[in-house]
């Protein structure tokens, strides 16, 4: 999966037929793919609007439906700010996202090299995390 989701500008037809118990649906694959061209946490309206370039026959109710296939698959990530509508991301390593409030972009912010959640948080032994999601609103770098 991780190699996957580092490819540039993937093919569809280059996916496997199944990836992580998905079938991978000419729809599915149209949609992952649209994810891994443009890594700039589109909405669904985005995708739809990208998807369609490709394949004109798509509809918005089934970037919907393969958007929450992937993201139960874990092959995508849901990412929401506040009631914004909600984003999609396709980087599957441990990540934040910070979203810049003058331009409103978000972005992918990794973990320093061999800094761990455990580190920083005050989590009773034998804590396990399942799931990451950390969201950070401010001025992204230097203005
Ligand atoms: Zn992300």
């Amino acid at each position: 999966m991780i190699v996957l989701a580092q490819t540039k500008n993937p093919n569809p037809e280059d996916f496997p037929s199944e990836i992580n118990g998905l079938r991978m649906t000419r729809q599915r694959r149209e949609v992952l793919a649209t994810l891994l061209a443009e890594r700039d946490h589109p909405t669904a309206n985005d995708v739809f609007l990208r998807a369609q370039k490709r394949m004109p026959t798509i509809s918005l109710a089934t970037v919907y439906n393969c958007l929450e296939a992937l993201v139960s698959h874990n092959l995508v990530k849901q990412v929401n700010f506040d009631r914004d509508s909600s984003r999609y991301c396709p980087n599957l390593s441990d990540h934040c996202h910070f979203q810049d409030e003058s331009s409103g972009k978000i972005h992918d912010i990794g973990f320093k090299d061999g800094v761990n959640l455990t580190d920083l948080l005050d989590l009773p032994e034998g804590t396990q995390i399942n799931h990451l999601e950390i969201s950070l609103k401010g001025t992204f770098g230097k203005s």
